[in-house]
């Protein structure tokens, strides 16, 4: 039996292997990370290459190692690609990040401790203690289990989207794991779908590759925020007094309003701004109400306010990630049968070492109730960590 299975190999259940390998003396051959992709991170990987995003939003001191400035020495020690950081916050390129993460996972052997797979139920064990973790190829058993399954496997799609997605038109969503930007036709006009900062980094990742005509289509005015949210989040500036409310729908309520959804950094804005002045991209606020399509051909959008039509060969959604609790139906069975506590927006409740059922522990989004706005990010995988070191 494993002292810890960890589902989900991304940034936050990569981290975790790390910092309880390393620093919390878990025997190597008694940690395991289960995970459908065959390196650490693809889901990250392939989100920020789809974006085309230069530089993370994140700080230096925020990545897998257990050292803050790690990412620091390694740029000082080994970069030679472009600028390492961008302005304000001293954000790493997102290509720095992206080395230093397969440093740090190759210097620590972190590789190793993958098993590709998936989980598709949760139960105790019969008679031992630990749970079994239900995978296609068999079960897995593990003293405890850490659920960093992330949200990178539900992409929101509005309900017109969904609905032309049955059909063969070239609708995409730039989170799906089979989408590639490169793959891309470049020719005619791509309408792209969303007010946030993917949408304008896809955006700009279309224009500097030449695209031929493209729209951004989003619903509001551009909300400008340097971060998704305060950075008073990220310490006990803000997250004493969230940390103290009994009322777990009311930490709902306030994550949802302290996270900046739809938020453009000031110089993406600016810069995104400069360029629609020019001819190749137009911004455009509304809202679809109705997109037909015939076959593979163009699609012929009506917004909702009536204000005429958009045609376009190939809409791009950058509508960012459901809301609901991520996991789908194995988790909710797993929910039932363990009698987990939830709140009514259906996230965990957890205690403060992220546990949410004895020996069950969760980062990520599902630790949304417990760390805050700040939970899905980079920072909230470290933050994670030593709240789970200290109950591992
Ligand atoms: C484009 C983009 C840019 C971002 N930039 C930043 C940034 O600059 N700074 C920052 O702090 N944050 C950023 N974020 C937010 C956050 O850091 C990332 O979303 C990060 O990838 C989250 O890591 P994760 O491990 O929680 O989730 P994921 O990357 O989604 O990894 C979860 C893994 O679990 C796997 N999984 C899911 N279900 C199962 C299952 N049943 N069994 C086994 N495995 C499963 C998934 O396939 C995936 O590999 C960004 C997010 C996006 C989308």
């Amino acid at each position: 039996m494993l002292e810890w299975l960890i589902v989900g190999g991304g940034v936050h259940g990569t981290h975790l292997s790390h910092v309880l390998t390393a620093q919390c003396g878990v025997p190597r051959h008694r940690l395991r990370v289960l995970d459908p992709w065959p390196e650490p991170l693809a889901r990250w990987h392939a989100c920020t290459q789809n974006t085309g995003m230069a530089y993370l939003r994140s700080s230096v001191v925020h990545h897998l190692a257990l050292d803050p400035f790690s990412l620091k020495h390694f740029a000082e020690r080994n970069w030679t690609e472009g600028q390492p950081f961008a302005h304000p916050y001293k954000r790493p390129s997102s290509a720095l990040f992206a080395a230093h993460c397969r440093e740090v996972a190759h210097a620590h052997q972190l590789e190793g401790l993958r098993l590709e797979g998936r989980a598709c139920g949760l139960r105790h064990g019969a008679g031992t203690a630990g749970y079994v973790v239900e995978t296609p190829r068999g079960p897995l058993y593990a003293r405890r289990v850490l659920l960093a399954i992330g949200a990178s496997e539900q992409p929101h799609w509005p309900a017109w989207a969904a609905r032309l997605r049955e059909s063969p038109a070239p609708i995409h969503h730039i989170f799906d794991p089979l989408f590639d930007r490169q793959q891309l036709p470049l020719q005619g006009h791509t309408l792209i779908v969303g007010g946030g900062i993917t949408a304008a980094q896809v955006a700009m990742a279309l224009y500097r590759d030449g695209a031929e005509e493209i729209t951004l289509l989003r619903r509001h005015a551009a909300r400008v925020h340097p971060l998704d949210s305060d950075p008073g989040w990220m310490g006990p500036k803000h997250q004493t007094a969230f940390q103290a409310m009994p009322d777990w729908d009311a930490r709902r309520a306030v994550v949802n309003s302290a996270r900046h959804r739809g938020a453009v950094p000031p110089r993406l804005h600016r810069r995104l701004t400069r360029i629609a002045q020019r001819e190749r991209l137009t911004i455009r606020q509304g809202e679809l109400a109705r997109v037909c399509a015939s076959g593979k051909g163009p699609l012929v959008g009506t917004f909702s306010d009536g204000a005429g039509a958009v045609v376009a060969d190939r809409i791009v959604l950058a509508t960012g990630f459901a809301r609901h609790r991520p996991g789908g139906s194995w988790l909710t069975r797993a929910i039932h049968a363990l009698g987990l506590s939830c709140a009514s927006c259906g996230y965990p409740i957890v205690d403060a070492s992220l546990q949410w059922h004895p020996g069950l522990f969760v980062t990520g989004p599902l630790a949304e109730l417990a760390i805050g706005p700040v939970a899905r990010n980079i920072v909230g995988a470290r933050q994670a960590a030593l709240q789970i070191a200290a109950a591992a």
